[in-house]
Formats: C-alpha cells, sequence, structure tokens
C-alpha cells in the first residue's frame, strides 16, 4: 500500500501479527522510499448484504427490522427472548455466511420461517401467513395441510 508519509507505492512488510481476539492481523511496514515506518490493522469485512425488496427497491439489512418481524408473529406465544436472539444470531450468521453483496428478501424471509418454525408453530404460521400470501398461495395452503397432517399424528 501506499505510504501515507511520501505517498510512494512499494511499502515492505517488516512484522505480521495476530491483534484484538485474534480476528485482526497487524502489520508494521516500512517505506522503501522515505524510510518511515507504520502500522496497519487488517481484518475481515463483515458486512452485511443490502436486501432486494418485491418492487425492486434495496434497503439496508436491519436486523431491528428483523426482531420486529419475528417478534409480531411471536406475540403472546410462549417462546424466550433467549431463543429468539439465538435464531436471530443463527439467521444473520447464514446471511453472512453466504458473502453475497444483495440478498432477495424472499431468501431472508425463508430463513426467518425455518427458525419459526422451530421455535413456535402458530408464529411461524402467523408469519408465512402475512409473508408468502401474496406470491405462493399453494405452497402456504400446503404447509397448513403438513402441520395439520402432522399434529394429528
Ligand atoms: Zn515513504
Amino acid at each position: 500500500m501506499r505510504c501515507p508519509f511520501c505517498g510512494a507505492e512499494d511499502t515492505r512488510v517488516i512484522d505480521s501479527r495476530l491483534a484484538g481476539e485474534g480476528d485482526q492481523v497487524r502489520r508494521r511496514r516500512e517505506c522503501t522510499d522515505c524510510g518511515e515506518r507504520y502500522t496497519t490493522f487488517e481484518r475481515a469485512e463483515l458486512v452485511m448484504p443490502r436486501v432486494i425488496k418485491r418492487d425492486g427497491s434495496r434497503e439496508p439489512f436491519d436486523e431491528q427490522k428483523l426482531r420486529d418481524g419475528m417478534l409480531r408473529a411471536l406475540e403472546k406465544r410462549p417462546v424466550s427472548i433467549e431463543a429468539v436472539d439465538a435464531a436471530i444470531d443463527r439467521i444473520t450468521r447464514q446471511v453472512r455466511a453466504g458473502g453475497e453483496r444483495e440478498l432477495p428478501g424472499r431468501r431472508l424471509g425463508e430463513l426467518v420461517m425455518a427458525e419459526l418454525r422451530e421455535l413456535d408453530q402458530v408464529a411461524y404460521v402467523r408469519f408465512a401467513s402475512v409473508y408468502r400470501s401474496f406470491e405462493d398461495v399453494n405452497a402456504f395452503r400446503e404447509e397448513i395441510d403438513r402441520l395439520q397432517g402432522s399434529s394429528n399424528d
């Protein structure tokens, strides 16, 4: 990288070690031109993708909005906030692990539904009915049938 002192393009790494909690690399660099030394830190960029909405517009990934949507579905249901937090953690980790810069809202909705299905089936149906009604009425109906079928076992 360019030397911040003289602008020369060639600098040399003279030392490299882990920093922070081990999630950063600290590098000591020396300019081959002016001889100045400086330190750089490098860490993985954990940027959440932008969410592509139904109308094609994009919006920033909003964890609060995700949480609000899940809590609305879970209203008056016997699910602890710890369980909700853990579910949100899993969702955000999956979104990040995808490494994409943009994520269809539909995909995000599917991740939420997969978590709600495990947490509470009533919340799952509430969320799915709002979420899926526009695009996939038949799939939703099949899902309800499947849930009713499995609770009769
Ligand atoms: Zn320099």
